[in-house]
């Protein structure tokens, strides 16, 4: 394996390589992104490194304000999030946003595991230990803990589908609900509200990229306004609609 500072220098010979092939295909295209940033779209997407918004839409720079953070979350009181929100609607007045989970999430399978813990040590009567403020565990613990909540909401639904709440299926669907409940909790914002008092054209959808097609699944959970619900994408419509099968 590559050295890191090997691996540094390759990503910067890669770098000349890409600048001088984007110069030859499209210098107004190049021109145009020194001018300025126009896009249409907001994306609010996890850090995962296998999820580029870019690279899962194939658009071109300039195209797509991005957003990334553990498992896609939009917290009450996430000055990062609500910035990049912000001004992607009121400045940038991008026309849609995207909430974009994926299959096999960190942040979504941490949350997951974290509520079979807890519920673990309820069932045999035992306290959960705190994490030391300020360490690692405490600070994703409290971020997750949204992620957490949820989970606890659906292990009812794994035990009488006799289904760990660990395999691919509950995992998917949980990952599936955190988008619903992120584009609700964004469509809720005062920065989206702010926008549709204003008359303004602006979406909100919630989207799932699959890692293991490199497809992206449209969940159909959209609004376009207060309580207007945006028009359905095409899209498979189901978690096993879009995996591959092995029959
Ligand atoms: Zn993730």
């Amino acid at each position: 394996m590559a050295s890191c500072t090997q691996l540094l220098q390759g990503i910067l010979d890669a770098n000349e390589t890409y600048a001088a092939a984007f110069a030859q295909a499209d210098p107004a295209l190049l021109k145009k992104l020194a001018a300025g940033q126009s896009p249409r779209i907001f994306w609010l997407g996890c850090s995962d490194s296998r999820v580029s918004a870019e690279l899962a839409t194939g658009v071109a720079p300039g195209s797509i304000f991005v957003h990334r953070n553990i498992a896609q979350c939009f917290h009450k009181g996430d000055l990062s999030a609500s910035a990049a929100l912000a001004y992607a609607v009121h400045v940038l007045k991008v026309e849609a946003i995207i909430v974009c989970g994926h299959t096999g999430c960190g942040g979504v399978r941490a949350g997951m595991q974290a509520a079979v813990d807890s519920s673990d040590k309820a069932a045999k009567g035992e306290e959960e230990p705190a994490p030391e403020p300020g360490s690692v565990a405490d600070t994703i613990s409290k971020w997750i803990a949204p992620i957490k909540s949820l989970a606890s909401s659906q292990l009812p639904a794994c035990s009488a589908a006799s289904r760990s709440p660990l395999d691919t299926l509950s995992l998917a669907e949980l990952t599936d609900q955190h988008v619903r409940d992120t584009v609700q909790a964004v469509s809720e914002s005062d920065i989206v509200r702010a926008a549709w008092d204003e008359g303004r054209e602006l979406s909100v959808h919630g989207w799932v990229y699959h890692v293991a097609t490199a497809k992206l699944r449209d969940l159909d959970c959209g609004y376009k306004g207060v309580g207007v619900r945006a028009e359905s994408l095409s899209r498979p419509a189901t978690y096993a609609d879009s995996e591959p099968r092995d029959d």
